[in-house]
């Protein structure tokens, strides 16, 4: 059995969806990594009561551990820290010499900006955030807020709480000094390793995978296996403790052999990987002309480091010109067969190779909608072409959802062309 954990998220801007959560799934992927099944990620709004239940709740499933993010600041809306103090029996008391590091933290974040801070309401911030439940141990912050793992109530059992502020980026920081803390690792003990494996599959309905895992029946005992589909991705992620390695690879062999031609991912790789390492391997250079998808193909071309030693440039040629001027596709062209045609792909994948001297050309161009479908070219039909010195690949497709999905899909058809011309 492994160590089970719970996570409380708060904020009233991640419950109304201003902010969307980072916290409580990079929490529950840290915690899978060290072995720990996380049972429940709740998220509650800055409100006393609504906290003060969830931690009801998940203390009283009998996990290991619990774990909250947010609400650690100077304001009288963050309330974490004195609010789970209380519910673990521990009143808060001020803790000096924390009191003056983080007045340290503060008076050099201030400098550093050249703000001049009123002294009567930092130091009442100040004193907020240096109050420390009784038998708590502080983690030095990585902001202003220190983070604290708080005992279980000195008179009952249950789990340690540990407190964490909401910003990602200094919840992340801290992590190393949860982990390395002595309760945590007491309340982790009985943890069992927990492997987790992703295989992707492109062009399979989920229904055909379905059919798979039910004929696979008992062999497939002792893993959980989650399959999801995104935008036209089939992912399957599965978690298994070490004894079901072998159940495990007899079921990604019986995938394999199963669908050889969909599987482009056996190891968790995503397309992304495969295109960059298609073209560094062969030390090609890539542009990219789009028209109904704008900047996006480039923007994913680009989020990696590196790029630069294959993404030459892109022209965004949106209107009927910049396809004539600046690609070179023929007026008479379009007019003929429409700017959203296989020709006019084509057209732009091979003008956007020669403008731009590259070895490999995409050409995307669609009606991402709500207007401007006929019935012949319905809103979500978009024609891609892939081209390199030997090979076009086009395609001609129509997706379904509004305008962001079609855009965004576009780009991910755009990848997998990319991938099966690069490899091949
Ligand atoms: P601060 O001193 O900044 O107030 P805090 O611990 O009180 O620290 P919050 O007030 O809860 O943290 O959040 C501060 C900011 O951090 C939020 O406005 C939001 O931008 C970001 N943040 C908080 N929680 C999350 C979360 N779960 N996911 C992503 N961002 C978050
Ligand atoms: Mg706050």
């Amino acid at each position: 059995m492994s160590s089970r954990a719970g996570v409380v998220v708060t904020g009233t801007e991640v419950l109304t969806g201003r902010v969307v959560d980072r916290n409580g799934p990079w929490l529950a992927e840290q915690l899978r990594m060290l072995g720990v099944d996380i049972a429940h990620i709740l998220v509650v709004g800055d409100r006393p009561a609504d906290l003060r239940e969830a931690l009801t709740f998940l203390t009283g499933l009998g996990l290991d551990l619990v774990l909250t993010s947010g609400g650690l600041g100077p304001t009288a809306d963050d309330l974490t820290a004195e609010l789970v103090g209380d519910f673990q029996g521990r009143p808060s008391a001020l803790d000096t010499e924390l009191e003056e590091h983080i007045g340290g933290i503060v008076a050099r974040f201030s400098a550093g900006r050249g703000w001049r801070l009123d002294p009567e309401a930092t130091a009442a911030g100040t004193r907020k955030q240096a109050r420390v439940p009784a038998g708590a141990t502080v983690i030095a912050p990585v902001g202003t807020a220190p983070g604290l793992v708080v005992p279980p109530p000195p008179d009952r059992g249950g789990p340690p709480i540990v407190v964490l502020p909401g910003p990602p980026r200094e919840l992340q920081g801290m992590w190393p000094t949860v982990v390395a803390d002595p309760l945590v690792q007491a309340a982790l003990r009985g943890r069992t390793e927990l492997r987790q494996r992703t295989i992707r599959l492109w062009g399979t309905p989920e229904s055909e995978l379905a059919a798979t895992l039910r004929a696979q029946g008992d062999q497939l005992a002792g893993l959980e296996i989650t399959t999801c589909l995104r935008d036209g991705e089939l992912e399957i992620v599965t978690r298994f403790a070490p004894p079901a390695q072998d159940a495990y690879d007899a079921f990604a062999g019986v995938l394999g052999s199963v669908y050889a031609e969909t599987m482009f991912s056996p190891d968790g790789r995503t397309v992304d990987d495969a295109v960059a390492a298609a073209l560094l391997a062969g030390g090609l250079t890539i542009a990219t002309a789009e028209s109904c998808t704008g900047v996006l193909l480039a923007a994913r071309l680009t989020e990696r480091p590196g790029s630069s030693a294959y993404v030459a440039g892109g022209v965004v040629s949106y209107s009927n010109e910049v396809k004539e001027r600046e690609l070179g596709v023929p007026a008479e062209l379009i007019e003929r067969v429409g700017a959203v045609s296989e020709e006019v792909a084509e057209a732009m994948a091979a003008g956007v190779r020669k403008r731009l001297g590259t070895d490999v050309g995409v050409g995307i161009t669609g009606i991402a909608g709500p207007d401007g479908g006929t019935r012949d070219k319905p809103v979500g039909l978009v024609h891609l072409c892939v081209q390199d010195a030997t090979h076009t690949i086009a395609r001609r497709i129509v997706l379904p959802g509004n305008r962001a999905d079609v855009r965004k899909r576009a780009v991910v058809v755009a990848m997998h062309l990319l991938r099966q011309l690069l490899g091949g």
